[in-house]
């Protein structure tokens, strides 16, 4: 299996196929593009039926054989064992089994219509996150070991991308993690959750500004590209491919566990920030899965809505661009989005360069058709499945209650915004699956402000906040952070 950029075409930088190894420590490929196969590996009915009886992790083994074909794969299948255990999946809610990794709840069955809870976030820090970053974990130890190489992950985080990157590689042999947050703006969970690791590899620096502050400091230092190769500096942000190939497993587990025959079909609805999760589906798609519709769910922040609903991508200013009660949302541009728009242009590198191009110079690209647009292939969108919808932080708080009082569950905000959504376009017939991205403790404020009580806690997480704290304190200042960076990684 080959690797190419979005942008590849004969004449740029990165005309070269690449393995899975390479790019799993890449970001963005060196002509600005993103990494995808050359082509998706396709699944047969006959094997999608063997598929059936397995477990999370060999279920996974099978699908990421496909994809990291020069890992060998004795090896490889030791490295998803040791990641998808109920031992590291284990903050299920009662009553679901903690060893399907990702439990399957039915809210509702009525008209035909089924709605279907699938629980992403019973990993250590209670985000759908979890599931590719701890793979990911394993995998950089592995390839580190065999080099004797030395990785430095550098990172900002405005909450749980942050916790599932530290979690991942606290101890990890080769991996140090510099993990970037604004200082005092974070919940105090997810705040708790990151400081009290005591881990030597670890190291947290709460900036003094916003998370936009700590974004600007993580790009300053990857454009020195010197002092990048000198001290190692990789990143785990939502481009990088192996996060978004972990993610296509939870999709073939949740078609597999919602129906009894390949015949039928179902549908996901997904809460989308920068287009990975929802991107993950669209790759099990391609690659033969029965998915009838893949509809995203967004907040307020509506960049895909609009693009689903009209054709017109249209990317946000930061003024524009809201603090809302569903923030691991707030996104102004869909970083994965490129991924998804490469296929639906015919695989056209430099139309999609053209496109992505326009979106640096003039904000955005229009695909409606309209006279004067960029092109016509919003037409095809219906084809690949998707649709849309949006919700608003009243909708989300009626959704908690709502939930709360038909199916006695707790769910999070982001899940919230899936469900308000989903309800809109389910079809009698094909069961709707919301997939589950955070478990409701680690946004309690909302919970409060919804429910008038806490969210339950998993076992373990009770007084997370009396924990000793690790980090310091820096002000928004990149050589400081350079010569902290420099100590720090010295051998
Ligand atoms: C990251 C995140 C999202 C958005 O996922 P994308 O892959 O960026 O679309 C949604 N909900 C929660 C809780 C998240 O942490």
């Amino acid at each position: 299996m080959h690797y190419v950029s979005t942008r590849a075409t004969s004449a740029s930088a990165s005309r070269n196929p690449q393995e899975f190894s390479n790019i799993l420590l890449a970001g963005l490929a060196p002509d600005g593009g993103l990494y995808l196969p050359a082509e998706y590996p396709q699944v047969s009915s006959a094997e999608l039926d063997t598929w059936r009886t397995l477990s999370y992790a060999d279920l996974a083994f099978e699908i990421l054989r496909k994809f990291a074909t020069d890992i060998p794969e004795a090896d490889l299948k030791i490295l998803v064992s040791k990641t998808y255990t109920p031992q590291v999946y284990k903050n299920a809610r009662a009553g679901d089994a903690a060893a399907d990794i990702t439990p399957l709840r039915v809210l509702e069955e009525a008209d035909g219509k089924t709605l279907i809870l699938q629980a992403l976030s019973n990993g250590p820090t209670l985000a759908f996150k979890d599931m590719a970053m701890q793979l990911l974990g394993n995998l950089f130890e592995y390839t580190l070991a065999k080099d004797e190489a030395q990785l430095n992950i550098f990172g900002a985080t405005s909450g749980d991308t942050g916790s599932a990157a530290e979690y991942a590689m606290r101890g990890k042999r080769g991996v140090k993690v510099f993990m970037l947050s604004p200082h005092n703006k974070m919940s105090q969970f997810q705040t708790a959750q990151m400081f009290s690791l005591q881990d030597a590899n670890i190291y947290n620096i709460a900036v003094e500004g916003v998370f936009d502050d700590c974004q600007d400091m993580v790009k300053a230092v990857s454009n020195d590209l010197a002092f990048k190769a000198r001290h190692r500096i990789g990143t785990v942000n939502s481009i990088n491919w192996a996060r978004v190939v972990a993610q296509v497993v939870y999709y073939f587990r949740g078609y597999l566990a919602a129906t009894s025959d390949n015949s039928q079909k179902v549908s996901f609805t997904v809460p989308s920030g920068n287009f990975g999760n929802i991107c993950a589906g669209h790759i099990a798609r391609m690659m033969g899965l029965p998915i009838d519709k893949l509809v995203a769910a967004t907040n307020e922040n509506d960049v895909l809505d609009e693009f689903f609903r009209t054709g017109v991508y249209r990317v946000r200013k930061s003024a524009e661009t809201y603090h809302t009660s569903s923030p691991s949302m707030d996104i102004s541009k869909a970083s994965n989005f490129e991924r998804f728009i490469y296929d639906l242009v015919g695989r056209d590198a430099a139309r999609t360069h053209a496109l992505f191009t326009k979106v640096e110079t003039h904000g955005g690209f229009d695909l409606s058709g309209a006279p004067g647009s960029d092109g016509d292939e919003f037409k095809l969108v219906r084809k690949y499945g998707f649709q849309s919808g949006r919700s608003t932080h009243q909708d989300r708080l009626a959704t908690i209650r709502d939930v709360e009082d038909d199916y006695g569950i707790t769910i999070d905000p982001h899940t919230a915004d899936g469900i308000k959504v989903a309800r809109e376009h389910q079809v009698a017939g094909v069961p709707m699956i919301v997939l589950e991205t955070a478990l409701a403790a680690k946004f309690n404020e909302i919970i409060l402000d919804a429910l008038g009580m806490d969210a339950v806690r998993p076992a373990g997480f009770e007084n997370i906040e009396a924990l000793p704290q690790k980090f310091i304190v820096m002000g928004a200042d990149v050589a400081a952070m350079k010569s902290y960076i420099a100590k720090n990684t010295a051998l």
